[in-house]
């Protein structure tokens, strides 16, 4: 796993090194906008049920703030490590720049099996998590949301934790809240919703007709379980799901709405050949590999990768996950046609109705539904357009695209603001 999370990093450098080499960045320029700026790791020690004092290590770090505040999940997986935490960051710093809203990046992450914890233990970790950062949260320096492992009621816990402290009410100060205590509307599909938009706009471009689609999806939490239920009312047949559980096949369909009600009521998919008509794959991984139209990573980084990256049948894959795809698997996919939407556009959408949710917490004045809905679809379309043009333009695939357009965006704002000091 060590090996892995290193990977991410370094895959992540690569990724902006192409995009730096096709642009003439000076080395000036890579100085100001490509290690993190400040990395943060505090030891949490929580009361346990039984008595016990446990100490957990989590981290926050803020890759950029240059573009503003700082913007990113907080993830809870016993893998996490340092080096994963400032790829995820980095990722964010590009993330918006690429759909253009105005955030920097940053990610957070506590080395824990949640699943592992009653609901007093994590509400604890949790709070100690946001009270031990309180100095680097902020609605204009840095402001945490979902991830990995976190959902709303986590989101909650560190608003009231800051809110507490700050002595008022201060909701923006997280986003993924719920609904009742300043959530955005569509804040949970969102980032299912966004990949969807690109999907379509691919599908335009390559001439693939949705109804006649056949889709396999790893990962069905909540960026994936909505990308089955979204991919399907657009008319894809979802063939393959999967999560930690294992891996359920079926080529006529899956039956998504029982398989999301399943999931729901039982917090993942084991057993779930009971509930729906499917077959259970000998090895998960194989998911990857099924002929179908659209492959929906959704799970975790470095999953398709030079050993499998040739055997990848899907004419399109939709990174909802951050980092699935390493450089290697990049090269090996473009020269195979397979058209990558990447992580930095594709799961954009989740960032983008934070940052909608963000700007009704600071008026006080909330959106209905469908004005979420319409506005995320024309920043998620403009921006495939933008990174389809830069694609065009520059003769490369969509993630040095993707880079291209966002890093350009970071760079102008960094020389604009100079240094200080
Ligand atoms: P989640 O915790 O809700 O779900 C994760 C899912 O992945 C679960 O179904 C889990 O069982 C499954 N999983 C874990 N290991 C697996 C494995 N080895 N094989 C197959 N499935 C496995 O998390 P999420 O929020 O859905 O995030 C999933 C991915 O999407 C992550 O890479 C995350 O960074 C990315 N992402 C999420 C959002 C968001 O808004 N939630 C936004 C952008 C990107």
């Amino acid at each position: 796993m060590e090996k892995d999370n290193v990977n991410a990093l370094e895959n992540a450098f690569k990724q902006f090194d192409e995009a730096a080499r096709v642009l003439n960045l000076t080395p000036n320029q890579v100085a100001m906008i490509k290690q993190p700026r400040r990395v943060t790791e505090v030891k949490l020690p929580v009361r346990m049920d039984d008595g016990r004092i446990e100490l957990f290590t989590a981290y926050r770090v803020q890759h950029s703030m240059v573009r503003g505040p700082a913007k990113g999940g907080v993830r809870f997986h016993p893998s996490v490590k340092v080096e994963e935490v400032k790829a995820l960051a980095f990722w964010m710093t590009y993330k918006c720049a690429v759909v253009n809203i105005p955030f920097g990046g940053g990610k957070g992450g506590i080395i824990v099996d949640p699943q592992k914890l009653s609901v007093g233990e994590l509400e604890r970790l949790t709070r100690r998590y946001a009270a031990e950062l309180e100095d680097l949260f902020g609605v204009d320096r840095d402001v945490p949301a979902p991830d990995v492992n976190t959902n709303a009621q986590v989101m909650a816990w560190i608003m009231d934790t800051l809110s507490m402290h700050a002595r008022g009410y201060v909701p923006g100060v997280v986003t993924g809240k719920p609904l009742d205590l300043g959530g955005s509307r569509g804040r949970e599909s969102a980032t299912a919703r966004g990949m969807v938009f690109c999907v379509r706009e691919a599908c335009k471009y390559l001439g693939i007709d949705p109804g006649k689609g056949r889709v396999a999806i790893q990962g069905f939490g909540n960026a994936g379980s909505w990308a089955a239920k979204l991919l399907a009312e657009i008319g894809f047949r979802i063939v393959a799901i999967s999560d930690v559980n294992g891996a359920f096949v079926n080529e006529v369909g899956i039956d998504i709405e029982t398989a999301f009600r399943y999931n729901a009521e039982h917090r993942g998919l084991a057993g779930l050949e009971d509930a729906v008509k499917v077959r259970r794959l000998d090895d998960p991984m194989q998911l990857l590999e099924l002929d179908v139209d659209v492959l929906v990573p959704a799970a975790l980084e470095n999953q398709i990768t030079a050993a499998n990256a040739p055997r990848v049948k899907a004419r399109v894959i939709a990174e909802c996950a951050n980092g699935p795809t390493t450089y290697e698997a990049d090269g090996i996919l473009a020269k195979r046609g397979v058209f990558l939407i990447p992580d930095i556009l594709c799961n954009a959408g989740g960032v983008t109705v934070s940052y909608f949710e963000w700007v009704q917490n600071r008026q006080g004045y909330y959106w209905q539904e469908e004005r979420v809905l319409r506005e995320l679809e024309r920043y998620m379309v403009e921006s495939f357009d933008a990174v389809l043009q830069a694609s065009v333009e520059h003769k490369v695939n969509m993630r040095i695209a993707a880079f291209i357009v966002a890093i350009q965006r970071v760079v102008r704002a960094a020389e604009m603001r100079g240094l200080y000091a």
